[in-house]
């Protein structure tokens, strides 16, 4: 069952540098939300926050009723928040379906509809042709589409994808992007973080803008694509 999320005043810092200043973000049951900013803004460092994966955080962060502001990692990808990192870490030495199984192994809450390889291979057709390739031995794009599926196998009721487009031919953006329109369509909630703005905006509901840890803009995707002044600034566009 999805559940809200919500960040209220999130401050996060790496040793002595603060990094995120009153973060606040909201992501409801099956929402689509997108994080953008140019690089160094802190959209990867919201994502792990979130997940408990920076040295220090601290603020109001909720998953449902649970408040998971000073829980581990571990346990929070339990409550069913599935995180995919930007920098993918596929095993290089094990095929498609090994690193499959791999996230099979997180337990996170039970799901009425669980994720199995079937679905997934529908999901990315790609990945099916290559189930006995080694980890190593497949495209950015590919490890990209792996990278989700295995976080997929967790069951997660909320995703964060931090950059996925992030280096990939234009094609391959494309496919990503319907893939994870299909999840949204599927009642999956959604914090996608980006610089792709167009990207973003195919598959976001609403959107946050940051700016050197500070949230700029908060509103509908259709309002960011209005304010030209905002994207200029912000976003460089
Ligand atoms: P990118 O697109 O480059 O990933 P981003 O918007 O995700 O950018 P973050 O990676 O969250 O930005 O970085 C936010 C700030 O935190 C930057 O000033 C960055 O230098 C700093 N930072 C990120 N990771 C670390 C770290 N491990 N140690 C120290 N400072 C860090």
């Amino acid at each position: 069952m999805a559940e809200p999320l919500e960040v209220q005043s999130l401050n996060s810092y790496y040793g002595s540098a603060q990094a995120l200043f009153d973060v606040s973000l909201q992501v409801a049951p099956g929402e689509a939300v997108v994080l953008l900013g140019r690089n160094g803004a802190g959209k990867s460092t919201t994502l792990k926050s979130i997940m408990g994966l920076v040295p220090r955080r601290e603020g109001r962060l909720r998953f449902g009723e649970r408040d998971i502001a000073a829980m581990q990692a571990y346990r929070i990808a339990r409550l069913g928040l599935g995180y995919v990192p930007e920098e993918r870490r596929i095993f290089a030495a094990l095929t498609v379906e090994e690193n499959l199984l791999v996230g099979q192994k997180e337990q996170t809450q039970s799901s009425a509809n669980p994720w199995s390889f079937e679905r997934l291979f529908q999901l990315f057709p790609n990945l099916a042709e290559l189930r006995g390739r080694l980890g190593g031995h497949i495209s950015g794009g590919e490890q990209q589409m792996l990278t989700i599926a295995r976080t997929l196998m967790g069951n997660p009721s909320l995703l964060l994808l931090d950059e996925p487009s992030e280096g990939l031919a234009p094609i391959i953006v494309q496919q990503l992007g319907a893939a994870i329109k299909e999840l949204k369509d599927m009642g999956l909630s959604l914090l996608l973080s980006e610089q792709n703005l167009k990207f973003a905006s195919a598959i976001g509901d609403r959107a946050y803008v940051l700016e050197s840890g500070h949230v700029r803009f908060a509103g509908t995707v259709d309002q960011l694509l209005a304010d030209e002044e905002g994207r200029r600034r912000w976003l460089s566009l």
